[in-house]
Formats: C-alpha cells, structure tokens, sequence
C-alpha cells in the first residue's frame, strides 16, 4: 500500500514492462512449478474493487488468487459478499494477515495471532481455512518462517527479493517457468487495465492462467483440510 496512484496513469505496456515498474505500482513477481502458466494475484483487499474484479476474471474463465487482509481497506466483515463470491466463484482467497504490519519484528504470539484472526474471518464468511500467505512488505524475517511452518502455511515466493524475480521474469518473457504477478487490487487500473492487460497475453502467449496453488503444482491444497463453523462474528 501507500503506493502513489499517479503512476497507474499509463496506457498499459507490455508486462516486462510492467513488472519493471516494481517500485512504482506494487507488482511483485515470482514463478511457478511448471512452464506455461500465468497466476494472477491481487493483494490488499478486499476493497470496492473486488467484486468488478471477480467478474472481470469470471468473464473471461480464469481464476485469480485474492491476498485479502482483515482490516488494511476497512473491517473485510463489510466486504462479506465480495470475499464469498471470491470462494464461491472457484477464485483462491488467501491470507494477507489481519492489520497488514511489519512481521519481521514481531513476536511469534503476535505473528499467530494476525494469522488466526483472518482465518476465523474466512470461517466466518465461507467456512474454510486459508492454505497460502503472502507477508506484507514481503518480509519473512525473524519469527515469521518458523510460525508459518508451524501454522502449516504456504508461503513459497518470499525466497527471492522482488528484484531477483523481476530480473528471472525479464530473462523468461513469456517462456520457461509460470510467473504469478502480484497486483494490488485497490487501485482500479490494476482492476480494470492490467487485468484485462494480462490475460489478453496470457492468451496470446498461450498461457493457461491458474490460481497461486496450481501454479505451484499444489491445486487441491488453496485451503487447510476440514469445513469450519464460524461464531457469527462481524465485525473486526
Ligand atoms: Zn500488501
């Protein structure tokens, strides 16, 4: 987040070019298991964007993979709908943490705690339990690896820093290894352009565009095993 929104201003180039422009819109990139897929994955929400976004992927038969925090953009309790369609339309939702800090410095209480407070929200709102994490700020020090192997989460990409996968995509194009794009969808561009953007050269390209866990060759596992009931919660 607090990433200036100006610069999404762009009539949408190709997506080296994008994704060189890390630093300015957010994108963050890194690969899949396998050649010939693409995975598009949005963080940050949900937002007001999130719903148009699932139609935008339901219209054009691909699942996206949605990084939704508890609390960054609004209580994710008055985004109920939106993160229910996200499950329910076969889209991956997964974890981004509860308040979007630093984890790096903190305790591993603290760490689970911002875990189990989204995972209680997803249970909440559809019954499961999410599989996958993306850390905000990418920040995987301290205590944070050591609670996600314990809390059994996936969180595979935070290996490389977002300029090593930047320059891995750049020497791939469209070739080699699947990259999954990491967009914030609480600007609308990446919304609306970037999107569309994407999956028009994923077509072109011959890309089959996959949620995170199937690009990890993972497709079964988006979410931990079991049905939960929720406890009514609804706010944050
Ligand atoms: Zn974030």
């Amino acid at each position: 987040m607090a990433l200036a929104a100006g610069a999404l201003a762009f009539s949408v180039p190709d997506p080296v070019t994008v994704m060189k422009r890390t630093h300015t819109v957010g994108t963050v990139i890194t690969k899949c298991s396998k050649p010939g897929v693409l995975a598009l994955a949005y963080d940050d929400g949900p937002y007001q964007y999130t719903s148009s976004l699932i139609d935008t992927l339901d219209a054009a038969g691909v699942k996206g993979t949605f990084f939704f925090t508890g609390t960054l953009y609004g209580c994710i309790y008055n985004q109920r709908a939106a993160v229910k369609k996200a499950f329910d339309n076969g889209h991956q939702v997964a974890s981004h943490t509860w308040t979007h800090p630093h984890m790096g410095s903190m305790s591993a209480a603290a760490i689970q705690s911002e875990m189990e407070k989204v995972e209680q929200a997803m249970v909440n709102i559809f019954g499961r339990k999410p599989a996958y994490v993306r850390p905000p700020y990418l920040e995987t020090g301290g205590q944070f690896l050591s609670v996600m192997r314990q809390m059994n989460y996936r969180c595979d990409w935070n290996n490389q820093s977002p300029q090593q996968s930047e320059q891995k995509f750049q020497q791939a194009g469209a070739g080699g290894m699947g990259h999954i794009p990491l967009m914030h969808e609480t600007y609308q561009s990446t919304v609306t352009t970037l999107t569309t953007w994407l999956i028009n050269w994923a077509k072109t390209n011959n890309l089959k565009i996959v949620t995170v866990a199937e690009c990890l060759d993972d497709a079964n596992g988006m979410y931990k095993p079991g049905n939960f009931t929720g406890n009514g919660a609804n706010s944050c």
